[in-house]
């Protein structure tokens, strides 16, 4: 008894600790601290579990820490930034297959009252969606499959007797949990039920499913910790579940989409070639930019996931500097999906030690555009992409964007006329008051520093 009530105390000192991770995380500044809190919290939970009279091998519990621990470790320090939404994919995948695997285990005979049935079933159903959903949208973001959304007739109402048939396999799982049957069918229809939700997404959304997935697999464990009754996971579970959901939210409002949309609606499967785009293209050498840059009062600088691919984020900070020392005043703005994962841009910036004030979101930068002598476009593509204003044709209509095209010049940052992310052409690169810097963004950045430097 002694036991149970030290542990049910750390797991309320543990699920403290996560609520305050959380908070601290919103705030790039606090951020660090947040997730130390957090990890603390789950140390906690960890080792007070390993107090619990139920355990009764610790072998297996080393084996699963040391292998777990060991191939995430490798994982996290291998990951290239630019493919940390992958990742995360992956990581949640294995959320929800481990919650399959808690919820099966507890099952045992079966001999157990409803509503714990109920949480193991749905510690299964949801864990085996969330596994093969979460594989498919990793398979899309490393381009091991198609991004395109994957659609064939009659899609929605395949997945819609799917569902029918889970609740169904679920009604007599909890009524006759000797049956097995039901249950191996359910899970069989779970797995394909991930995958035929996720396919017919484009890749360009799978931002947002990541997020959903990841609110999947907190419910998924939230589920797991009733089937076994562990307070830690269900707290935990939630608060993965609750705040997945919010960040989908975020994230869906930040493209001006419904979550229905986003899942349902094959996004990106339109093709745009209908809507031509006028005006000419016209380059410009960095030395040619760097006179117009000596000049202006005020720049924006605007990353996108290129500034990423070009690790550029020091050479944008060197820019910067030479840029206030010349008497300018110099702001970035950060759309809320540029980049390839939430805060992508804030992160690579953070890392170069630009200072938080500068970073002005959408929605402050926006009114202020007019005012910009030079926008600077660096690696940034769709969420500059002046089409989800104007043209009401195009798969992005609707998205708000970072109006760069008000700015009085703007310059492109860039390799080629390629487009981005969402496969969508680009009337900014058209327009008249844009430039196009073609080349390397990194490189671009230091003829730029150099020629400041020479002067
Ligand atoms: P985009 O993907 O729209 O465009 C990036 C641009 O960077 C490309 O057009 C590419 O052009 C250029 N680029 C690539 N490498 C370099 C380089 N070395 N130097 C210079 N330029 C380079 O990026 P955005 O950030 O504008 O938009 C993000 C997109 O990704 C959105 O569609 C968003 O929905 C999606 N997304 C967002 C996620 C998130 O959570 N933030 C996650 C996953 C997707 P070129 O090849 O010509 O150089």
């Amino acid at each position: 008894m002694g036991s149970t009530l030290l542990v049910n105390l750390s797991y309320i000192v543990a699920s403290i600790l996560f609520i305050f991770g959380l908070k601290l995380l919103s705030h790039p500044e606090t951020a660090r601290r947040g997730n130390l809190l957090s990890a603390v919290g789950m140390l906690i939970a960890i080792v007070f579990t390993l107090f619990d009279q139920a355990i009764v091998d610790f072998k297996w519990i080393a084996i699963g820490i040391a292998i777990g621990g060991g191939v995430g470790a490798l994982a996290a320090t291998r990951v290239a930034m630019t493919s940390m939404p992958e990742m995360v994919a992956l990581l949640n995948g294995f959320g929800g297959i481990a919650s399959l695997l808690v919820g099966w285990a507890a099952l045992g005979d079966g001999s157990m009252p409803g509503f714990t049935l109920l949480t193991i079933y749905l510690s299964i159903l949801i864990g085996g969606v969330t596994f093969t959903g979460s594989l498919v949208a990793w398979g899309k973001l490393s381009e091991r499959m198609p991004g395109r959304p994957i659609q064939f007739a009659g899609q929605k109402v395949v997945n819609s007797a799917i569902l029918a048939a889970i609740v169904l396999c679920g009604v007599m799982f909890v009524v006759n949990p000797g049956a097995s049957a039901w249950l191996y069918l359910a899970i069989l229809l779970a797995v394909v039920l991930g995958v035929l939700a996720v396919i017919p997404i484009g890749g360009a959304d799978m931002p947002v499913v990541i997020s959903l997935l990841n609110s999947y697999s907190g419910l998924a464990a939230c589920a797991a910790g009733f089937a076994i009754n562990n307070n830690v996971l269900i707290v935990a579970g939630a608060l993965v579940g609750a705040s997945g959901i919010i960040l989908t939210n975020i994230m869906c409002k930040a493209m001006n989409r419904s979550l229905s949309n986003v899942l349902f609606s094959g996004f990106g499967s339109v093709k745009q070639s209908a809507i031509a785009i006028e005006g000419e293209v016209k380059p410009l050498s960095a030395s040619d930019a760097y006179s117009i840059l000596e000049a202006a009062h005020t720049v924006a600088l605007i990353p996108g996931y290129g500034m990423a691919v070009a690790q550029a984020q020091h050479t944008v900070k060197e820019l910067q500097q030479l840029l206030e020392n010349n008497g300018a005043e110099v702001i970035y703005g950060i759309h809320p999906v540029a980049g390839r994962m939430p805060g992508h841009m804030n992160v690579l910036l953070a890392e170069a030690d630009v200072s938080y004030d500068l970073l002005l979101e959408m929605d402050a930068i926006n009114p202020r555009m007019e005012t910009v002598d030079v926008a600077i476009v660096i690696g940034a593509n769709d969420v500059v992409n002046p089409a989800a204003r104007e043209m009401e044709g195009s798969p992005i209509y609707g998205m708000p964007i970072i109006n760069v095209d008000k700015a009085r010049t703007v310059f492109v940052l860039k390799r080629s006329m390629a487009s981005g992310f969402a496969g969508v052409d680009n009337p900014l690169f058209f327009k008249d008051n844009t430039r196009m810097i073609f080349g390397d963004a990194k490189e671009t950045l230091s003829h730029l520093v150099r020629e400041f430097g020479d002067s």
